[in-house]
């Protein structure tokens, strides 16, 4: 929560998160891999934080990306109704 709160301060860094962690055609983020090549499941922690993160600067503030992935919106939608529950 922190964090996301951290990241939304600082929207070239959100922006970036959120262009670099996007799903390959397999559903795994192309940013989150480990040196053995194994993929975290799209959207990562990092995606999901970022997203948290753009929700908070988007309140009051002008937001800080206009165009993304429409699946990006759509789980924004669910990862905020279940956020209460993960953090
Ligand atoms: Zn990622």
């Amino acid at each position: 929560m922190a964090l996301a709160n951290i990241l939304s301060e600082m929207p070239d860094l959100l922006r970036r998160t959120l262009d670099e962690h996007t799903p390959d055609a397999q559903g795994y983020c192309r940013e989150c891999r480990d040196a053995s090549g194994v993929s975290a499941a799209w959207p990562c922690v990092t995606r999901q934080l970022a997203e948290e993160a753009e929700n908070m600067a988007g309140s009051g503030r002008s937001p800080v990306a206009t165009e993304r992935p429409s699946v990006a919106g759509r789980r924004r939608a669910r990862d905020l109704s279940s956020s209460s529950d993960l953090l």
